[in-house]
């Protein structure tokens, strides 16, 4: 007798669901990601619960056509690439295709949305991956997304979530990051109805930090730029007053996502040591511009590590622009000569 069968989607999506969607936190990664493909400027993003029994997501962004909501439920539908030729110049965040399906595999999803060209907005909801229903409704142009009661359908999941708070600070850690590499959406994040961050979405990069590292931050920070061949690197970094036991100060941006990386780190860090004290870490936040073909960014959706190529290139350049701006003139300790 045959034993293998094929599984049914919702099985399929539960399953799947589990890579990408880990925590609240990868909820609002995801839709927050999906409003910036989308052209908002203005995100707003509302949590319960440290995000486990409500979030809520509203963009001034594209909105999506009735005629594709549905469809933007399943898995592998995206509007951002059409073939695998596609990545290499892949402008967006997204491309997979997942995270709403994954989403509404294991939560209870409502969403509200209207395109400019339409006259009425859709509202759907589709809980567990099981649509309840779609209508018409009066809405302003953008998407707005309620996400209630994650794991609900998948209580061993549910037990793995940490406390509320943190939870909720995973999300504040993801939001400060996205505004960073975002200066130019404005950003708001309400928990539990108390207001944690806000930006002005001026475009000022400088403006983001000092909203979220306060004045003292970004009273002492060093503009840098380097561009050459491929690579662009710009953004600030700390004078040696201002440094950190561990390295929660740096911040790096490929592209415009958010990574981690060894080798940035260690180039950045190496151009520090004449300067601070062991174990001691900067303040960072570099954007690096580069080549799709340098550059991998179909590892795994939950990864921040990155993969490119020329890894040596890309230490000299950080080592060397880094190195250069700590060496300026003021920072220097003048010693008093004699006549
Ligand atoms: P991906 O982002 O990889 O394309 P998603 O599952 O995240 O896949 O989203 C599916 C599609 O739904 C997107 O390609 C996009 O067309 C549409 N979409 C999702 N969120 C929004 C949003 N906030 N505004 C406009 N369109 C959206
Ligand atoms: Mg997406």
């Amino acid at each position: 007798m045959a034993n293998i069968h094929v599984l049914d989607p919702i099985t399929i999506d539960k399953i799947a669901a589990g890579e990408v969607i880990e925590r609240p936190a990868s909820i609002v990664k995801e839709l927050v990601e999906n409003s910036i493909d989308a052209g908002a400027t203005g995100v707003t993003v509302e949590i319960q619960d440290g995000g486990i029994s409500f979030i809520r997501i509203t963009d001034n962004g594209s909105g999506i056509a009735r005629d594709d909501v549905q469809n933007a439920f399943l898995r592998h539908s995206t509007s951002k690439i059409r073939g695998i030729d596609d990545l290499v110049h892949v402008a967006s965040l997204g491309f997979r295709g997942e995270a709403l399906s994954s989403i509404a595999a294991v939560a209870q999803v409502e969403l509200i949305t209207k395109t400019a060209e339409e006259t009425f907005g859709t509202k759907y909801q589709i809980n567990g991956g099981k649509e309840q229903f779609l209508e018409e409704t009066g809405a302003p142009n953008g998407t707005t997304f309620m996400i209630r009661q994650l794991f609900y359908n998948m209580p061993a999941r549910r037990k793995f979530l940490k406390t509320p708070m943190t939870e909720a600070s995973h999300i504040n850690d993801l939001l400060m990051h996205l505004s960073l590499s975002h200066p130019e959406v404005s950003f708001r994040f309400l928990n539990n109805g108390q207001e944690k961050l806000r930006t002005s979405g001026n475009g000022n990069l400088k403006d983001v930090i000092y909203n979220i590292y306060g004045r003292e931050v970004a009273g002492n920070l060093i503009q840098i730029s380097y561009d050459r061949d491929n690579l662009r690197i710009t953004g600030f970094l700390g004078k040696p007053i201002i440094t950190r036991g561990n390295r929660n100060f740096e911040n790096f941006f490929f592209n415009g996502r958010y990574v981690k990386s060894a080798m940035v780190s260690k180039a950045a860090e190496d151009a520090y040591k004449d300067f601070v004290m062991q174990h001691k870490f900067p303040f960072l936040v570099l954007h690096f511009t580069m080549d799709g073909e340098d550059l991998d960014v179909n590892v795994h959706p939950t990864k921040m590590e990155l993969r490119f190529h020329k890894q040596q290139e890309v230490y000299n350049c950080v080592y060397e622009t880094v190195h250069r701006a700590l060496l300026e003139p003021e920072l220097i300790p003048q010693v008093e000569l004699p006549d």
